[in-house]
């Protein structure tokens, strides 16, 4: 299947109903990641640095408007902690999270603190920054910092969808979020967005657009995933017009089958949220052609506040043995686990013209012998 899809055959792949056909749209989809990237797959640890949010998305639980949210914020000596452990782990990167905050205060601490995990992982760790929508000055500031990459779901690519699960404040603007998925890419950001799937009012040609758009924007590593509902949102009133959990998940499979036929040399992540619906959804995105875990780094007592959904798994689970398991799991599925190459997207890699592999120690010879240059990025 050529990568130009056109859009009434994404539809028709996105629409598939029968076991055999998605049985054989996995299998496809899967076949192009093994010969594009290999049976191999990417971590990133996930640290879930703050659930404090100044904005009131519908559908997610920890909106400002949700007072039931403990609200918390880690330091920088746990952040700090999280990455030794994630080092002690052999991995590579990290993705940093949170609510979206744009003070000055959270702006200034942010650049001090990527400045010191570059420091204490002597420019060797790769930095994910998922901390929302900022003006481009701060993403500047970031970047120049030393993160390397940055996740921005668009959620959806429908502004009319986006106008319906946003409140109309001023705060949430299609626009505004399009605007700064454009800067950070601009900014030379390794740059990433995703949507929710199975959305209220979410229909199959909006999920065909939203391939399409990351398709159309030359996104490098893309994270979709589910919808799936929290009791104490607004959106929740809508939930009895929701698709039952289990189509939402095999939906968002083929999300990412056919999001591998589009883009075959991308980083798909394999979602949480798959995890949270059957659990051992993240295998089967693996298998739909995904090829990166983030799995969850954050301490154990945060990790209760920081429920964007429910049925979040692994509330429990310590670093060491979320880790431990995981690799376990890969194995079971025919896939090792990457360690000793920062899995940047071959996407990025090959957009900005370099090697489509960045292993450590070639890449610690490479910066030692060209200081200053920004290869890292
Ligand atoms: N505040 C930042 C990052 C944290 S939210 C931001 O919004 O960009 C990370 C992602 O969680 C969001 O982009 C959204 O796609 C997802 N999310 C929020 N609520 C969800 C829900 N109820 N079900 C599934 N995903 C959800
Ligand atoms: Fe805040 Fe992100 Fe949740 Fe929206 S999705 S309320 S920006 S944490």
């Amino acid at each position: 299947m050529a990568p130009d899809l056109s859009r009434s055959a994404v539809i028709r792949l996105l629409s598939l109903t029968e076991k055999e056909d998605q049985e054989a749209l996995m299998k496809k989809a899967y076949a192009i990641k093994e010969k594009e990237l290999g049976r191999n797959v990417f971590l990133r640890g996930l640290i879930e640095l703050s659930n404090v949010c100044r904005k009131n998305c519908l559908y997610c639980g920890i909106r400002c408007g949700n007072e039931k949210v403990v609200r918390y914020s880690l330091s920088d000596e746990e952040v700090l902690k999280t990455i030794e452990i994630a080092r002690q782990n052999r991995l590579t990167s990290l993705v940093i999270q949170a609510g979206e905050q744009t003070n000055e205060a959270f702006i200034n601490r942010m650049t001090q603190l990527i400045t010191r995990i570059k420091k204490v992982t002597q420019d060797d760790f790769r930095i994910t920054l998922s901390l929302g929508e900022q003006t481009a000055d701060t993403y500047r500031r970031w970047f120049e910092a030393g993160a390397q990459r940055y996740l921005l779901r668009i959620e959806t690519s429908s502004e009319e969808l986006y106008r319906k699960i946003h409140p109309a404040d001023g705060l949430h603007d299609f626009n505004t979020r399009l605007n700064c998925l454009e800067r950070i890419r601009e900014i030379g950001y390794q740059t990433g967005t995703g949507v929710m799937i199975g959305l209220p009012f979410q229909t199959i040609e909006n999920l065909a657009d939203d391939l399409l758009f990351i398709k159309h924007q030359d996104i490098d590593m893309v994270g979709m995933g589910p919808y799936i509902e929290h009791t104490e949102t607004p959106l929740f009133n809508d939930a009895a017009t929701l698709m039952p959990l289990m189509d939402r998940f095999e939906l968002s499979l083929r999300m990412i089958a056919v999001l591998r036929l589009l883009m075959p040399v991308i980083n798909i992540a394999s979602t949480t949220a798959l995890q949270a619906i059957v659990p051992a959804g993240r295998e089967l995105g693996l298998m739909a052609g995904a090829n990166v875990l983030m799995p969850n780094l954050t301490p154990v007592h945060y990790q209760r506040n920081y429920r964007l959904y429910e049925h979040k798994p692994c509330l429990d689970k310590r670093a060491g043995e979320i880790l431990d398991e995981l690799s376990d799991k890969i194995k079971a599925i025919g896939e090792s686990i990457v360690y000793d190459d920062y899995g940047d997207s071959a996407h990025y890699l090959m957009r900005i013209n370099q090697p489509t592999s960045t292993p450590k120690n070639d890449y610690q010879r490479k910066s030692m012998s060209c200081s200053g240059d920004d290869r890292r990025r």
